[in-house]
């Protein structure tokens, strides 16, 4: 790698030795990419607060033999609040989880960092559950595990509805559906839902308003389906189902405000 200056969004980051980080960053410009923030614990340290996890920022990195360097960082959005509020914490560890095992290290797409970005700007306007059933739909797309959506993968006849869904990766009849064990029934409502997901720019996505049954029978279907392409299971996740299991905390927080 030669070095490299710009914009990217921390997906990681591990402690070694007295002070330092390393940190993986996700960019447009190079993908994945990892390096070490020397110093970056240490309480004056320039590198402190832009190599803190999610943080959207202005990266310089100089190429080495084992790893990488990261120089110099400014923040371009801190997202402070998605690592001062618990469920917003588990919603953005799973979708950064989530790209990091799907994507090798140095191998840019415009179009992952892109849905990153939006990914991220869904959650903080409060909108995580729509941003990671977004992220998880296009992610498969763009990692080469598009949904087969229009016609069923058993006997290829068109669908119109009466379907259901299978983890490997799309729709299936009510004839063929005897055949694929795993396949759970997808309403129409949320068959639509997912065409949306799989087909509009992703900066739009925002403009849908899903009911949370629709969100609820999606995020139960993407499980399987992402399941299904994954050698083991994600950590971010059992945090979230924790988290998203804890109603009196947040009943406790909203009373104190
Ligand atoms: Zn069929």
């Amino acid at each position: 790698m030669v070095s490299f200056k710009g914009e990217g969004i921390v997906l990681r980051v591990r402690n070694i030795g007295e002070a330092d980080r390393i940190v993986t960053l996700y960019t447009a410009q190079k993908g994945k990419i990892r390096a070490a923030a020397r110093g970056a614990r240490r309480i004056r340290n320039r590198l402190l607060s832009p190599t803190q996890v999610f943080t959207h920022g202005r990266y310089l990195v100089f190429p080495g033999k084992e790893l990488h360097t990261l120089s110099q960082a400014e923040i371009i959005n801190s997202y402070q609040d998605f690592r001062d509020d618990l469920e917003k914490m588990a919603y953005a560890s799973y979708i950064c989880e989530l790209l990091d095992t799907f994507t090798e290290e140095e191998l840019p797409s415009v179009e992952l960092y892109a849905l990153l970005l939006a990914a991220f700007s869904l959650g903080a306007q409060g909108r995580f559950p729509l941003a990671a059933r977004a992220f998880e739909v296009r992610l498969m797309q763009e990692s080469g595990y598009a949904p087969q959506l229009h016609h069923c993968l058993g006997c290829g006849c068109a669908m119109t509805g009466n379907l259901l869904f299978t983890a490997e990766g799309g729709v299936v009849c009510t004839q063929c559906a005897p055949q694929y064990q795993d396949a759970l029934p997808l309403s129409n409502g949320t068959w639509e839902l997912l065409k949306r997901l799989t087909e509009w720019d992703v900066a739009r996505l925002g403009i849908l308003h899903p009911t949370p049954a629709a969100l609820g029978e999606l995020e139960r279907l993407m499980r399987k389906y992402i399941d299904f392409r994954l050698d083991y299971p994600l950590k971010s996740l059992a945090f979230l189902e924790t988290v998203r299991a804890m109603p009196a905390q947040k009943t406790d927080r909203s009373r104190s405000d």
